[in-house]
């Protein structure tokens, strides 16, 4: 059997990101660039004023003071937006303002808290002596026009969102996002708003992964419900190929029961590269490809489905949408309970993890039987415990994997 490493390592060897495609920048949060992106302009565009207050020249003002305050006449102002119409000259200055385009033959800018104005006598007393160059923000500060100001595999965050806007890029060559069919199976299951017979459940499983597809950045583009038999399954797969998905997600029949036909139903058309993972829970899971599709088999129990979606489909739907660290990584908390593991597999216990006294603390969430949903529900990460453990003390030092972006 595959251990977790191997297979995580199968799957993200076997995929490249998706093509790029333009998008409007108000699309582009949590994308991730293409191609370098260079700006359109100079940033800042032309040199400007950091400050309300006189653009002056700095020679005029070295030796102010509040004692002995130097004095200029006032020829003008500059809004923000507005091109000067004056030039400064020894002995004046111009009211300014931030972000106003700072005149010519001004070298500085004082700040409005540092003068006292007349109107009467269109004079303006400085208190403050300055230097060339104080609250002036120079054109190019922070960029010059053609530089490259996002590295091609960049996520679009907010961030990086306002340097493309500020260096003028209306549209942003992106990776695709990936398309996915969600198929769950099994002859037991009704939608949600339906009425249960004897013998039946509500359907949870394709829920969990329409929104998990929609945490990572992918898109759903179908979702189909198959039955037990080998007709419902072809007829499911083949509909899901049709809708131009780029990733298949099943959920159930992929165990070692009689019904368990997604295997090799599946086999008729694509590959499968491997079956089983030395994991808890989730053992059953299936990774395999057609053509240039992804196809992963999860196991039908939810807790199973969802921790094998979020070890190997999530990662796998952000390396296609061009993530260059498309795994969560794991960080060290304090185990707050005593755990016993049953070694030989890795486990990852549904958890929750808080911030207790400045430090990370995890409790396993309840019971950890796989067809068990509240204490997924519950969770807002996985305690991961190796392979070669069998027991964990209260005051361990453990490894949790957070489930949402941040605590
Ligand atoms: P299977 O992997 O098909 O053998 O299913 C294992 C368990 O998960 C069974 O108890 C199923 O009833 C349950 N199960 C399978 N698919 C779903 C689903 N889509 N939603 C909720 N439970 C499911
Ligand atoms: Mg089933």
């Amino acid at each position: 059997m595959l251990s977790y490493d191997e297979a995580i390592a199968r799957i993200l060897s076997a995929l490249a990101p998706l093509p790029a495609i333009e998008l409007p920048l108000v699309d582009c949060l949590g994308r991730v660039t293409a191609e370098p992106i260079r700006t359109l302009t100079d940033l800042p565009p032309f040199s400007n004023s950091q400050m309300d207050g006189y653009a002056v020249v700095a020679s005029d003002i070295a030796d102010a003071s509040t004692d002995f305050p130097v004095v200029l006449r006032v020829i003008g102002e500059v809004p923000a937006g507005h091109k000067p119409t004056v030039a400064v000259s020894p002995g004046c200055a111009v009211r300014i303002f931030t972000g106003a385009a700072m005149p010519e033959g001004a070298d500085a800018v004082v700040m409005v808290e540092d003068t006292r104005y007349h109107p009467s006598s269109r004079a303006v007393e400085i208190k403050e002596q300055s230097n060339p160059g104080q609250y002036v923000r120079p054109t190019g500060e922070d960029a010059r026009r053609g530089d490259i100001v996002l590295l091609a595999g960049t996520v679009m965050t907010p961030g990086a969102v306002a340097m493309a806007a500020a260096a003028g890029c209306a549209l942003l060559p992106v990776t695709s996002s990936p398309r996915v069919a969600v198929i769950s199976t099994g002859d037991e299951l009704i939608e949600p708003g339906g009425t249960l017979d004897y013998g039946q459940i509500y359907e949870s499983n394709s829920y969990a992964v329409a929104a998990q597809v929609a945490a990572a950045g992918g898109e759903i583009v179908t979702r189909l419900r198959a039955r037990d038999n080998a007709a419902s399954l072809r007829d499911a797969l083949d509909q899901a190929a049709d809708s131009g998905a780029d990733v298949l997600v099943t959920s159930g029949g992929v165990s070692v029961g009689d019904y368990d036909l997604v295997k090799s139903i599946f086999g008729e058309r694509g590959e499968v590269d491997f079956w089983k993972v030395a994991i808890r829970p989730g053992k059953p899971f299936a990774f395999g490809r057609w053509g240039d599709r992804l196809f992963f088999g999860l196991p039908g129990n939810p807790a199973s489905a969802m921790v094998t979606f979020e070890l190997f489909v999530r990662p796998a739907l952000r390396a296609l949408a061009g993530h260059r660290m498309p795994t969560r990584g794991l960080i060290p908390a304090m185990l707050a309970v005593e755990v016993a593991h049953g070694a030989g597999r890795r486990s990852f216990v549904r958890a929750v993890t808080a911030r207790e006294d400045g430090g990370l603390v995890v409790r396993p969430t309840g019971g950890q039987g796989s067809h068990l949903i509240r204490p997924l529900a519950e969770a807002n990460s996985l305690l991961v415990i190796p392979e070669n453990v069998d027991h964990l003390d209260a005051g361990a030092l453990v490894n949790v994997m957070l489930l949402g972006d941040t605590l």
